[in-house]
């Protein structure tokens, strides 16, 4: 049973959030659209377009570059995110955020840059059964250098990790270890400061994955005692193509650059080059100004509605779905964790993951189908592909129930 809210969702007035989100409003296929997709990517509020729209309108200029005015309103709108997002993950320094065009990025700076210097044959890299693939082919990619292999933390037929198992794998050859916060598919929240405090008894880092976390839990990369946490932007309600790796400082001080090129530099000599310090080491060439001032917006747009009252809609909005989802003949949900975030992932018997996706979308009802980036996950419960609702605390108890009932029909259709 999934647990119960640890807030309330307060006076919340939904209505009035939906009005600042202007797609919210379109009609899809002549209905009106009910977008149940927002692990993929979320719908952006108005503030948020205004802010990108405003920067091309009246500031648009290159950051750390230029002395002229333009240069510096630039400059310090795309800084200022840097200090946003700091206090959003209560990072000890804002130094130690390096913005990404995303996760994945992220995690192959780690891979390359931390991983990739350190690792040797018969080493390995722990991940968990139930990783995005952005967690898991950087791994690869660094293993095959190296020789350094992957080992799995194994977990239950309803999806949560086996924590002792998990400790028990963090064994001397374990040279980091790389885990979701919370899983893409299963919705499962990992008990990352357990896993965390149990990594740092061995001295083992710890990398966590917050592309699914950052959207719906408080992150507090103190509390939690990994090493490194990566975020995406656009699923927390900023532009794509923004993102962000933290890092401990000692770390980013003992790691290389990645990427090479102007404005990671102090000195260039054709004999050799001396670098910036952190973060810009990390961050060569022209960077997603517009999209990172954006992601500002985005983080003040969350302070302004208060992210614990939109964390419990959306724990309200899960537990209405998955009760609702049950009603259903013939439908499994695949992730029954007891800590779960809104993410539902489904299979109906007899029906086709992708034709049950594209009836629906045919009533303006937009869910994902696919193998969601995580073929070891598929493996694990025997299946090619799931279905996935996946909710934002935009999202109402009538659209949901709008879902479920063409869901009904629809399977009608198909079986
Ligand atoms: N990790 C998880 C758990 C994800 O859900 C995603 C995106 O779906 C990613 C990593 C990759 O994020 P991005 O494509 O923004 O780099």
């Amino acid at each position: 049973m999934i647990a119960a809210p640890v807030a309330s969702a307060g006076a919340l007035d939904v209505e009035r959030i939906r009005a600042d989100f202007p797609l919210l409003a379109r009609r899809v296929h002549g209905k009106p659209l009910i977008y149940l997709d927002n692990a993929n990517t979320s719908q952006k509020p108005a503030s948020v377009i205004e802010a990108v729209d405003h920067f091309y309108r009246r500031t648009n200029a290159n950051v750390a570059r230029a002395v002229h005015a333009l240069g510096d309103e630039a400059t310090s709108a795309f800084e200022a995110s840097r200090d946003k997002l700091a206090r959003f993950i209560n990072a000890p320094s804002r130094d130690e955020v390096i913005f990404t065009s995303g996760t994945t990025q992220a995690i192959n700076l780690v891979a390359y840059s931390y991983a990739l210097p350190r690792l040797q044959a018969g080493d390995t890299i722990l991940v968990t059964q139930m990783e995005h693939h952005a967690n898991i082919v950087p791994w690869q990619l660094v293993g095959a250098r190296t020789g350094a292999k992957l080992k799995v933390a194994p977990i239950t037929e309803s999806g949560e990790l086996i924590v002792e198992r998990f400790i028990e794998l963090l064994t001397p050859e374990v040279k980091l270890a790389a885990v979701t916060h919370v899983s893409n598919v299963l919705g499962t929240i990992n008990p990352v400061a357990q896993l965390a405090r149990e990594c740092r008894k061995r001295g083992i880092p710890l990398l966590v994955d917050g592309s699914q976390a950052a959207p719906h839990l408080r992150i507090d990369v103190r509390a939690l005692g990994c090493d490194f946490y990566a975020l995406t932007g656009h699923k927390l309600f900023a532009p794509t193509g923004t993102g962000m790796l933290w890092a401990r400082r000692a770390h980013l001080d003992a790691m290389p650059p990645f990427f090479g090129g102007g404005e990671m530099i102090r000195e260039v000599r054709f004999e050799g080059t001396t670098f910036a310090d952190p973060p810009h080491k990390f961050e060569a060439g022209t960077p997603n100004i517009a999209g990172f001032v954006g992601f500002g917006a985005a983080l003040d747009y969350i302070e302004s509605i208060g992210f614990e009252r939109m964390a419990a809609r959306e724990h309200e909005l899960l537990l209405h779905a998955t009760t609702a989802m049950r009603s259903i003949p013939g439908l499994r949900i695949i992730g029954e964790a007891r800590d779960k975030a809104p993410v539902i992932a489904f299979l109906i018997d007899g029906v086709h993951a992708h034709d049950l996706a594209t009836l629906l979308d045919h009533e303006g009802i937009a869910v994902r189908s696919g193998h969601h980036c995580a073929h070891p996950l598929m493996q694990f419960f025997g299946v090619a592909a799931t279905l996935r609702v996946s909710l934002a605390f935009y999202n109402t108890h009538a659209e949901i129930d709008a879902f479920v009932a063409a869901v009904q029909r629809v399977r009608k259709l198909l079986a």
